[in-house]
C-alpha cells in the first residue's frame, strides 16, 4: 500500500464550509470568504501551554474500509476554551499498518476550530477489511499517543469470529474505570456504548446522596446546563487513564442515554416542570459537546437541539447490529413515571417510544438488512421487568420498554414477520447484569421465545454493587423469562461466530481501589436458529 496524504474530509472543513455558505446567504457578499478565515485567525505554528492531547485519543464507529478516528486538543481540559482560546489551526493526523508508526499509509490534515471545541474528527477510508491499523496525531510540535483501530469484515462475507463488548454507567465519584483497564487488554473488534458516559449533576448532588464517593469531581461543578459546562464535565471523564486505555485498544460504536442530558429526559420533557424551551436548550448543549468528545461521524454532527444517533454497523454477513436512541423521540412518560403498577397509558400505541422514523428504518432493517445475527443495541431494559412480587400485580418502571408497550408489541411482530431466528438486545442502564428471553407474551412462560436480551452492568455507577439480594431473587421468580442477575461491576464480552453467540459477564470484585479483580461471573450461549439462553 502506498502512503496517501489527503486534506481530510474532515467534519471540520465541512463544517466551515457549510458555515460559509450559511453566512454567503445571510450576507450575500462574496467578502467574508475573501478574508480566508470566517472568523478566527489561524494560528500558523501553534505553541501550547502544556501537552495537547491530554484527553487522549479514540476511534469509533468502524465500518469494512476505515473508521473514525477522534482526538480533542486541550492543553489546559477542564479551563474554558480548553487553554487554546479563539485560534483554529492544523492538526496532522496518520494510520499505520504497525505500532512504531513506519508503515504508514493515509495521512492528513484537519482544522480544529473552536466552535467545535477544538476536537478532530477524521473520517478515515479505503482500508481493508478485518485489519488492524494503529494511528496518532500531531500537532503544536507534539505527537499523541499511538492507538489502535480495526476495520470490519468485507460485506458479503462471513467472519469465523468477532469479539466485542459492550459497556456504560460510568458515574466519576462512584468508583475507579478498573473495568476498562480490563477491557483494553482484550484487544477487540469494537465496543458497544450504550451511554451515560458523563453524568450530569453537581459535585453536591453527589454528596448529598449519602453514596460512597471514591473520588471526587475535580473544581467541585455544578449541573450541567451550558455547553461550557458539559464540556468540562467530558473532560473531567477523559482524563481519566483507564477510559483513555480503552478508547484507544478498539473502536467505539457510541450512543447517549438520559444523563449526557438529564436524568430520564424522555423526548421534549424533563421532568415535569421543566420548560420545553429549557429542554431543547438544554439538549442543544449536551449534544454539541457529546459530538465534540465522542468518536462519530458527520452523520451525527447535530443540528441544534436535534441529533441522528440511531444508525446500522454491519460486521459483514455475521452481524447487523442496529443502534437505537431511546431518548430523543419518546413520548412524555406513562402513569406518573418511575417504578408504577401499570396504567392503561402505558400500553397505548399511540405513545412511540422511538419514533415514526426510527421504527420503519428499524424494522426496514429487520427485513432488508439482515445479517446471521441481527442486534438492537440500545440503552434501557426491553424485557418485561415486574418488580412487584404479587401475582395479580404488575408493577414495572415507565422508563424503561415496559412503559411504553405498544412499540415493544410493534417491534416483536416486525421481529417475527421478518423471520428473525436469531435476534439479539443488547442494553445497560440499570446497573445491573441479567440475562433474559423475549418472550412473545410474557405474562406466558410457554410462549414463543423471539430473541435474548444481554443487559451488561455498570462500569462504576453505584459502586462496589453485590451479587445478588432478596428483592432480586424475587424478581427472578416473578419473571421466569429472566434468567440471571447479578449487581457488580464490570462489562459483557460477546464472542459470536456464526454458529454460536457466547456472552460472558466480567466482574469486579471491587471498584473502590484501583486494584479490582476481574472474573468470569457467568456465561451464557446462544446456538444460532435457537432463540434462547444456555448457561454454562
Ligand atoms: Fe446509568
Ligand atoms: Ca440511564
Amino acid at each position: 500500500m502506498s502512503s496517501r496524504f489527503r486534506f481530510t474530509r474532515s467534519h471540520q472543513a465541512a463544517f466551515l464550509a457549510e458555515r460559509r455558505d450559511f453566512l454567503r446567504r445571510l450576507v450575500g457578499t462574496g467578502f467574508i470568504l475573501a478574508t480566508g478565515s470566517v472568523v478566527h485567525p489561524v494560528w500558523a505554528k501553534p505553541k501550547f501551554d502544556g501537552y495537547p492531547f491530554t484527553l487522549g485519543v479514540a476511534s469509533g464507529d468502524p465500518a469494512a474500509d476505515g473508521f473514525v478516528i477522534w482526538t480533542k486538543i486541550a492543553p489546559k481540559p477542564l479551563e474554558q476554551g480548553g487553554g487554546v482560546g479563539r485560534h483554529q489551526f492544523e492538526v496532522e493526523w496518520m494510520v499505520a499498518t504497525d505500532r512504531k508508526m513506519r508503515k504508514i499509509v493515509q495521512r492528513g490534515k484537519a482544522m480544529a476550530i473552536p466552535e467545535l471545541g477544538h476536537s478532530v474528527h477524521v473520517e478515515v477510508d479505503q482500508l481493508e477489511p478485518a485489519h488492524d491499523y494503529f494511528y496518532h496525531f500531531v500537532a503544536g510540535g507534539e505527537r499523541s499517543p499511538v492507538a489502535r483501530a480495526r476495520t470490519l469484515p468485507a460485506e458479503g462475507t462471513t467472519a469465523s469470529k468477532l469479539r466485542f463488548a459492550t459497556v456504560g454507567c460510568q458515574r466519576y465519584e462512584d468508583g475507579y474505570f478498573t473495568a476498562y483497564r480490563h477491557l483494553a487488554d482484550e484487544q477487540l473488534d469494537f465496543v458497544f456504548h450504550y451511554g451515560d458516559y458523563i453524568y450530569e449533576r453537581s459535585a453536591a448532588f453527589a454528596r448529598k446522596q449519602k453514596r460512597v464517593l471514591v473520588r471526587e469531581m475535580p473544581g467541585a461543578p455544578g449541573t450541567c446546563i451550558t455547553l461550557d459546562d458539559f464540556r468540562n464535565r467530558y473532560s473531567i471523564y477523559q482524563l481519566d487513564p483507564d477510559l483513555q486505555a480503552a478508547h484507544a485498544s478498539t473502536p467505539f460504536v457510541m450512543s447517549f442515554d438520559d444523563h449526557e442530558v438529564g436524568n430520564d429526559w424522555a423526548g421534549e420533557t424533563l421532568g415535569r416542570k421543566t420548560k420545553r424551551s429549557v429542554v431543547m436548550e438544554r439538549r442543544a448543549a449536551a449534544f454539541q459537546a457529546w459530538y465534540e468528545h465522542m468518536p462519530v461521524r458527520r452523520a451525527q454532527l447535530p443540528q441544534g437541539p436535534d441529533i441522528l444517533a440511531y444508525r446500522r454497523i454491519r460486521a459483514g454477513n455475521l452481524l447487523s447490529v442496529n443502534v437505537l436512541d431511546t431518548r430523543q423521540y419518546r413520548a412524555p412518560v406513562a402513569c406518573g413515571g418511575g417504578v408504577a403498577v401499570e396504567c392503561a397509558d402505558a400500553r397505548d400505541p399511540q405513545r412511540s417510544f422511538i419514533g415514526d422514523a426510527q421504527e420503519r428504518w428499524l424494522f426496514d432493517g429487520f427485513r432488508n438488512h439482515a445479517a446471521r445475527w441481527n442486534v438492537v443495541a440500545q440503552q434501557v431494559p426491553m424485557m418485561r421487568m415486574d418488580r412487584n412480587p404479587d401475582p395479580d400485580v404488575l408493577e414495572v418502571n415507565m422508563d424503561k420498554w415496559d412503559g411504553y408497550v405498544g412499540t415493544r408489541d410493534r417491534l416483536f411482530k416486525a421481529v417475527e414477520s421478518a423471520k428473525l431466528s436469531n435476534f439479539v438486545v443488547l442494553t445497560g442502564d440499570v446497573h445491573v447484569n441479567c440475562a433474559g428471553e423475549l418472550k412473545k407474551d410474557f405474562s406466558d412462560p410457554k410462549s414463543r421465545t423471539l430473541g435474548v436480551e444481554f443487559i451488561g452492568t455498570s462500569i462504576s455507577s453505584n459502586g462496589d454493587g453485590y451479587d445478588t439480594n432478596k428483592g432480586r431473587q424475587s424478581m427472578l421468580k416473578k419473571n421466569p423469562h429472566l434468567k440471571f442477575f447479578n449487581g457488580q461491576r464490570g462489562y459483557v464480552r460477546h464472542s459470536v461466530t456464526p454458529e454460536r453467540w457466547q456472552a460472558d459477564y466480567q466482574v469486579l470484585d471491587t471498584i473502590a481501589t484501583k486494584d479490582g479483580k476481574l472474573t468470569t461471573r457467568k456465561s451464557f450461549v446462544v446456538e444460532y436458529g435457537k432463540p434462547g439462553l444456555r448457561g454454562i
